[in-house]
C-alpha cells in the first residue's frame, strides 16, 4: 500500500512537472531574423559614430568627417547598401528642415536632418507603417556646445545602432506593412527632429501603427550601484494620453482605461515578443511615459496621437549622460 502511494505521488509530481512546462512557439522566420543579429555590427556601428568628434545639431554639415551632416551621410550610406538586398523595396535619404534659434537651444539657424530608410510593405492595401527610431545628436554639459568632443556612445550612438541593425536585417526580408528606419536629430535640443518628422506624419495621415523609439540602450553600470543587467531591458509607455486628454478623459474613467492605452498595449506587445525570442531576456514595463524630468522622441509621437514607446537599458549611469569628457 505504502508503495503505491508513492507510486501516485510520484506520477502526480511528473505530471505536474509536465504541466508547469511552457512550450515557447516562435515563428521560425523571425527567430531567424534575431539571430542574425550581430555584437560585432553594433560594435562597429558605434564606434564609427563616435569618430565623428561630434553630433551636435548646430554641428558642421558641410564637413566630410566630422559633425551631424558627415554623421547623418554615413546612417544613409548604410541603409543604401542595406537597400541593395530589399529588391528595390527599401530606400534611404535625408529629410531636412531649417530651423531658426528659438532662444532656448537653438542659437543660430540650422539645417537640420533626419536620416531615414523606408521599407515599403508588400501588400499595397496594408497601409499601416511601424516607425524603428532613435537619435544620432550628441551633447555634452553646454546644451549649446556645438564643438566640444561629444562621443555619445550610448546617448544615442547605441539607439542607432540598433536601428540600423534592424534595417540591415529586416530589409532581406517581405512585411505586409511599411517599415521606416530612422535616426532623428535635435533630441537633445527639444525633440527637435522627432517633431518635425511627427509633424509631418499628422499632416499627412500616416496610418503609424507603433513607434518603437530606441534611446540609451548600451547596458550600463549604473551610477549608484555600479551594478551591470544586461538581460534586462525597460520600455517605457504613457499611462493617460497627451494627446486630447480632455476629450477622452470621461471616457477612460467610465470604463477604467487607465492601463490600457494604446501606447501601454503596445508596450505589453513588445514584452511578450521580445522575451519569446530572446532567451534570458526581461522586458521590464515602466507605467510611466519616460524617466522623471527627463523625455525622449517617442513623446513627439505621442502628442500627435500615436502609439509610441521609449526602450531604454535597465540601469543608467548620469555619468555618461550629457556631460564634458573626463578621464575617470
Ligand atoms: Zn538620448
Amino acid at each position: 500500500m505504502k508503495q503505491v502511494s508513492l507510486f501516485v505521488f510520484v506520477c502526480l509530481f511528473l505530471l505536474k512537472g509536465l504541466n508547469a512546462q511552457t512550450t515557447i512557439q516562435r515563428d521560425p522566420e523571425i527567430e531567424k531574423m534575431v539571430t542574425a543579429i550581430s555584437s560585432d555590427s553594433l560594435k562597429a556601428y558605434i564606434l564609427k559614430m563616435v569618430s565623428f568628434g561630434t553630433r551636435h545639431t548646430m554641428s558642421t554639415v558641410s564637413d566630410p568627417k566630422q559633425g551631424i551632416g558627415a554623421a547623418r551621410e554615413w546612417v544613409v550610406a548604410k541603409f543604401k547598401e542595406f537597400a541593395k538586398q530589399s529588391n528595390g523595396r527599401m530606400t534611404a535619404f535625408v529629410d531636412t528642415t531649417t530651423l531658426q534659434p528659438d532662444g532656448r537651444r537653438i542659437s543660430k539657424p540650422v539645417n537640420l536632418g533626419n536620416a531615414m530608410a523606408i521599407l515599403k510593405g508588400t501588400n499595397p492595401a496594408d497601409q499601416r507603417i511601424f516607425l524603428i527610431s532613435g537619435h544620432l545628436d550628441s551633447r555634452v554639459t553646454d546644451v549649446l556646445n556645438a564643438t566640444s568632443e561629444a562621443p555619445g556612445a550610448n546617448d544615442d550612438a547605441s539607439g542607432v545602432a540598433a536601428v540600423l541593425e534592424c534595417a540591415r536585417i529586416m530589409s532581406q526580408y517581405e512585411f505586409s506593412a511599411t517599415i521606416i528606419f530612422v535616426a532623428v536629430s535635435g533630441e537633445e535640443q527639444g525633440l527637435l527632429g522627432a517633431n518635425f518628422m511627427a509633424g509631418k506624419a499628422k499632416d499627412q495621415n500616416w496610418m503609424i501603427e507603433a513607434v518603437l523609439n530606441n534611446d540609451i540602450m548600451g547596458s550600463n553600470n549604473s551610477s549608484e550601484t555600479n551594478i551591470i543587467n544586461n538581460t534586462k531591458v525597460r520600455v517605457f509607455s504613457e499611462g493617460l494620453p497627451a494627446y486630447e486628454l480632455d476629450k477622452a478623459a470621461a471616457n477612460i474613467r467610465n470604463l477604467g482605461l487607465e492601463n490600457d492605452g494604446k501606447s501601454r498595449q503596445l508596450a505589453r506587445y513588445v514584452k511578450e515578443i521580445g522575451e519569446r525570442y530572446v532567451d534570458n531576456l526581461e522586458v521590464v514595463m515602466v507605467y510611466r511615459n519616460d524617466r522623471f524630468l527627463r523625455g525622449g522622441d517617442h513623446t513627439s509621437f505621442i502628442q500627435k496621437g500615436f502609439a509610441a514607446v521609449r526602450i531604454t537599458e535597465m540601469n543608467e549611469n548620469f555619468h555618461h549622460q550629457h556631460q564634458d569628457l573626463k578621464n575617470r
